[in-house]
């Protein structure tokens, strides 16, 4: 039984850190493919006008409620959200959990160097983490069969892909079928912040909610996108309230 809130269309798991650990042991269990997204409010107003992006969100596995603006709508509405589960946090807990588990991961995207170096300190955080490869690649359509290969090759338990969204989910989305990988999961800029390419953003200033505010001033060139995640959801949200469904249980 699945517990949803939908915002604007998008269908979001009300689920803590824990359950979505616990979603994941299962998926493993069962076998693949799974796909997790973690949906923030920019995900939300791209899948407005990207039917293709809607579709993969609705037909996710699991949609995590990643972004503070998610919360802050769920709550206005009177069906709040209860936690935030992130893209960095979802993937450092998958991290030690792989490690206890035995679970191998492979580290798909960003630039090249980078993955192997989100999974060095992936591994140094949790020592006999096993990391089944890591690929920058690229999302081109052309490139699929060759980074298909790669993975189903080295029969990774968990796949984190890290090319922005939509990309990543359309990709996991055409792709995912085709490999025996049970669980993946787009990552954004996971592993920009694991490698340290990007600062890392400062435990407080999650906490308080305000990743968006830090974004905007460490990456001013992010302006638009920030913009659009924070103020344009939130006041879409209240301009079209009625788009809002309250929470729904589902099987
Ligand atoms: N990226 C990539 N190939 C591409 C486009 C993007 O590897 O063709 C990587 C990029 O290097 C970065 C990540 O995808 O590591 C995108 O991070 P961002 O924070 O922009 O993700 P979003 O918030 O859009 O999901």
């Amino acid at each position: 039984m699945r517990q949803r809130v939908t915002i604007l269309g998008v269908a979001i798991d009300d689920i803590r850190m824990d359950d979505a650990l616990a979603a994941i042991t299962r998926f493993i269990a069962e076998g693949g493919p799974h796909q997790i997204v973690t949906v923030n409010p920019e995900f939300v107003m791209e899948a407005r006008r990207n039917s293709a992006f809607r579709r993969v969100l609705a037909a996710a596995d699991l949609a995590t409620p990643d972004g503070t603006g998610l919360l802050l709508a769920s709550r206005w509405r009177g069906t709040p959200l209860r936690e935030r589960v992130t893209g960095i946090a979802l993937s450092e807990r998958i991290a030690a959990a792989a490690a206890r588990c035995g679970w191998s991961l492979f580290l798909l995207g960003a630039a090249p160097g980078v993955a192997e170096r989100a999974a060095a300190a992936l591994q140094q955080a949790n020592p006999g983490l096993r990391i089944a490869g890591c690929y920058a690649g690229s999302p081109r359509a052309a490139e699929e069969p060759a980074i298909r290969a790669r993975i189903a090759a080295a029969q990774p338990d968990i796949l984190l892909v890290a090319y922005g969204h939509p990309t990543q989910e359309l990709w996991i989305a055409r792709n995912q079928p085709l490999l025996r990988v049970p669980v993946a999961i787009g990552v954004g800029g996971t592993f920009d912040e694991l490698a340290g390419v990007v600062p890392r953003t400062p435990a407080l200033v999650q906490r308080a909610g305000l990743k968006w505010l830090y974004r905007l001033v460490m990456q001013p060139w992010r302006w638009r996108r920030i913009m659009t995640a924070v103020p344009l959801f939130l006041w879409t949200v209240l301009r079209e309230g009625r788009a809002f469904n309250p929470l729904h249980a589902e099987e």
